[in-house]
């Protein structure tokens, strides 16, 4: 007998805007798509945001993992967690079939999410219109509190406190439940215990941890968004086994999450932050929430020997130092200090030296000048560089 395992792809994990911004790479600037494979083959996408576009490019690849049918939960309306959809390819393939579920908005009645497809791509804001779009589609509405069948996997929806309404999803597969809950505001009783209701005992809670405590209380309150510490605490007392913080802040850097991520971690025992290429994997013997990190973007690797220091704190909450010795590392960029002055824009040839375990290596590599400052030392540069091969 196999063992039966869901797994979960995060295709944009950036909330309200994407992001290009250099700083925000490694989390990722893509806003809300999620993919879940359930034990049973179906197909689930939560959410339409820029990320779909990436899940729409792999679809046509080799063993791209496409079902027969898809069903896309979408959220609610607000641009981020809609604005893939007139770019997902698979969209405009006529074999493929999808089934969209998602709430009758006040503001635009019968069929919301129908109008809003015809609206995102009516003139004079998109090349082409509906017509083009030759798959089958097919939408059912949901209200908060319902619960279908999709396959063997059973939903259920609850609303959340956001502006103009948004439902947070429970997915409980045979491998596991994932709760997927962004675009929440903690404080209204009702709408709370939604929320916990739907990452009761859940194995990945997916929770919008936009702002940090301290916005939440102060300037950022009335938003419709949440922090890593509700999070953790809905995850305490609803006994999620693990807790994914999501929908970055757009403002956020890579180094911000880490210190969201670093103090929620001392909160909550099993706690990720959302990244674009994080695959998550529920129902495996031994973990049974295991998470896979993308390797680094650039993927710009050199084999090499350098003797290293590492220091670190274990599994178990030890703090550890060890020597070794790196075999691979990736560089995406250096700052280097400079008597001459580089054109900003040009491309620089830098050679790096170290001592290995045979000897001197060298290594080789070309990079862009991406800011010129003052250096430290007199008559220096600091040239910061982006490594390109
Ligand atoms: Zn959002
Ligand atoms: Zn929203």
């Amino acid at each position: 007998m196999t063992v039966p395992i869901a797994k979960l792809s995060f295709w944009g994990v950036r909330g309200s805007t994407p992001t290009v911004d250099p700083a925000t790479w490694r989390y990722g600037g893509n806003t809300p798509c999620l993919e879940l494979m359930t034990p049973d083959g179906t197909q689930f996408i939560l959410d339409c945001g820029t990320g779909l576009r990436m899940l729409g490019s792999r679809w046509a690849a080799p063993n791209g993992g496409k079902a027969a049918e898809t069903h896309i939960l979408v959220t609610h309306y607000h641009w981020d967690h809609i604005q893939g959809i007139p770019f997902f390819s698979p969209l405009y393939v006529e074999n493929n079939e999808f089934h969209f579920y998602s709430f009758r908005s006040k503001f635009l009645g019968r069929d919301s999410l129908k109008q809003v497809f015809e609206a995102q791509m009516a003139m004079p804001y998109f090349p082409v219109d509906m017509s083009a779009m030759s798959a089958k589609r097919k939408f059912k509405e949901v209200d908060g509190g319902d619960s279908f069948k999709v396959g063997e996997n059973k939903i259920t929806a609850q609303w959340l406190n956001h502006p103009q309404g948004c439902l947070g999803f429970r997915i409980e597969t045979s491998a596991g439940t994932v709760a997927y809950a962004t675009d929440n505001e903690p404080g209204d009783a009702k709408l709370d215990e939604n929320l916990r209701e739907l990452a009761a005992g859940a194995d990945i809670f997916i929770n919008d941890a936009q702002f940090t405590p301290e916005q939440l209380e102060t300037t950022r309150k009335g938003w419709g968004h949440s922090s890593w510490l509700e999070g953790a605490k809905v995850a305490r007392k609803a006994g999620a086994k693990t807790l994914v913080l999501f929908h970055h802040d757009p403002d956020s850097t890579d180094r911000m999450v880490d210190a969201i991520l670093r103090q929620a971690r001392e909160e909550f025992d099993s706690v990720f932050a959302a990244s674009e290429g994080m695959v998550v994997t529920l129902g495996a013997p031994g973990d049974r929430v295991q998470a896979h990190m993308p390797g680094t973007r650039t993927a710009l690797r050199r084999e090499a020997q350098f003797h290293a220091k590492v220091c670190g704190v274990t599994e178990g909450g030890k703090d550890f130092e060890e020597e070794t010795m790196v075999r691979d590392i990736s560089l995406q960029g250096a700052l280097i200090s400079l008597k001459h002055l580089p054109r900003l824009q040009s491309e620089l040839q830098v050679t790096m030296e170290a001592p290995g375990a045979d000897g001197l290596q060298t290594m080789k590599l070309r990079g862009y000048v991406v800011r010129i400052d003052a250096g430290a030392e007199k008559g220096h540069s600091a040239v910061g560089v982006v490594f390109t091969d």
